[in-house]
């Protein structure tokens, strides 16, 4: 068997598709005909015109998003949105709920508090971010903005099956992690934000989707680059904005599309998410998943070994056999293996093979 690319496990940056990064390959020195690289191209001409609407509209078609929802593609990585959504959306005295599931959900609550009044309304932190908590226990703050979510914790491996419907009706998800994994009501939600570089294309470049009618009430203080309102009315061109990079989630998306959507790449991922956790579970505590069942990420995989000594050697074989990134967040250790939608099956079927080998090899 011959493989001239790893697997990458990695939580982000993550793999693109073979196809999409073949065809910016071929594109690149000459878009279409164009004679230059979309590099090279003036953000406002009518070749990079026509690749941000068509990246747009395909985005648009995948998730179903209704129209009175605006689509911008921005910089500053999902980080950035942790502050401009209370900017955006907070007077500095306004509550806001934080539903805090593991530690992207609680650096969204800490920016948070420099622009509003957060609280934090549940947090999994005792139980080492393991949980979601049942909806109709939560006590929501009765006049908060919004409820803030993060959908899928990259480094806990936690992700929500369903959603919270807040008293205001208002709910904001970070989905950096498992944007365009699987079909979204993108109605139930106020805002969905993602840094690209897990599912979608590379870093540097920020997918907002936001209700319309709640642009345009940004805080005075807030910075041109962090208002919604002059991305919304510039279409997302006030500045230069990362071309290349909408270009390359332009692309994926075109491949998603062409794979049938949303629906059939959900079923592919609880596929290998469950070929994955059942190869842990059926381990005999060789390995060990600490996430409870009902809320496992189908993303986001992280696991430990019962002789934690053998970790290195571990993720080392597997480096050998062109399977890398599979060490775990230095926050929680252990091994993490990320299966997004680039992930091939032959690449979890790989290591589930190599994890039974290892098993064989060391218990
Ligand atoms: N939110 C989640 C769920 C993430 O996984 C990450 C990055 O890994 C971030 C936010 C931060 O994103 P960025 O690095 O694009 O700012």
């Amino acid at each position: 068997e011959s493989q001239d690319r790893v697997f990458n496990f990695a939580a982000g940056p993550a793999n693109l598709p073979e196809n999409v990064l073949k065809k910016a390959q071929s594109e690149l020195y000459n878009w279409r005909g164009s004679g230059m690289s979309v590099m090279e191209m003036s953000h406002r001409g009518k070749e990079f015109s026509s690749i941000i609407q068509k990246a747009e509209s395909d985005l648009r078609t995948l998730l179903n998003i209704p129209q009175e929802y605006s689509v911008l593609f921005l910089q500053g990585g999902a980080t950035t949105q942790f502050a401009a959504i209370p900017l955006n959306l907070c007077k500095p005295d306004d509550k806001v709920d934080y539903l805090v599931t593991g530690s992207w959900g609680d650096k969204a609550f800490k920016e948070a508090q420099k622009y509003s009044k957060p609280k934090v309304i549940w947090s999994g932190k005792s139980e080492k971010y393991t949980k979601i908590p049942a909806f109709d226990a939560l006590e929501q703050t009765p006049d908060a903005k919004y409820l803030h979510i993060c959908a899928n914790e990259t480094i806990h491996g936690v992700e929500f099956k369903t959603y919270p419907t807040p008293k205001n009706g208002l709910l904001i998800a970070d989905m950096s992690s498992n944007f365009c994994s699987k079909p979204v009501d993108v109605s139930k939600f106020g805002i969905i934000y993602a840094g690209a570089q897990k599912n979608v294309g590379p870093s540097g470049v920020t997918i907002v989707i936001i209700r319309k009618d709640l642009i345009g009430n940004a805080q005075e203080v807030t910075p041109v680059m962090l208002d919604y309102k002059i991305h919304d009315d510039n279409n997302s061109l006030y500045n230069t904005p990362p071309c290349y990079g909408i270009y390359m989630c332009g692309l994926v998306f075109e491949d998603l599309l062409e794979q049938g959507g949303l629906a059939g790449i959900e079923k592919k991922n609880k596929k290998k998410a469950e070929l994955l956790y059942n190869a842990i579970d059926g381990s005999n505590g060789f390995y060990r998943c600490p996430v409870e069942k009902s809320v496992r990420s189908l993303m986001n995989v992280p696991f430990t070994l019962e002789k934690s000594e053998l970790e290195a050697e571990f993720i080392k074989e597997a480096a050998k056999e062109k399977m890398v990134q599979l060490k775990g967040h230095r926050s929680v250790g252990g091994m993490r293996a990320s299966i997004y939608n680039a992930m091939p099956l032959a690449g979890v079927e790989k290591l589930v093979a190599f994890m039974k080998d290892f098993q064989a090899k060391y218990a």
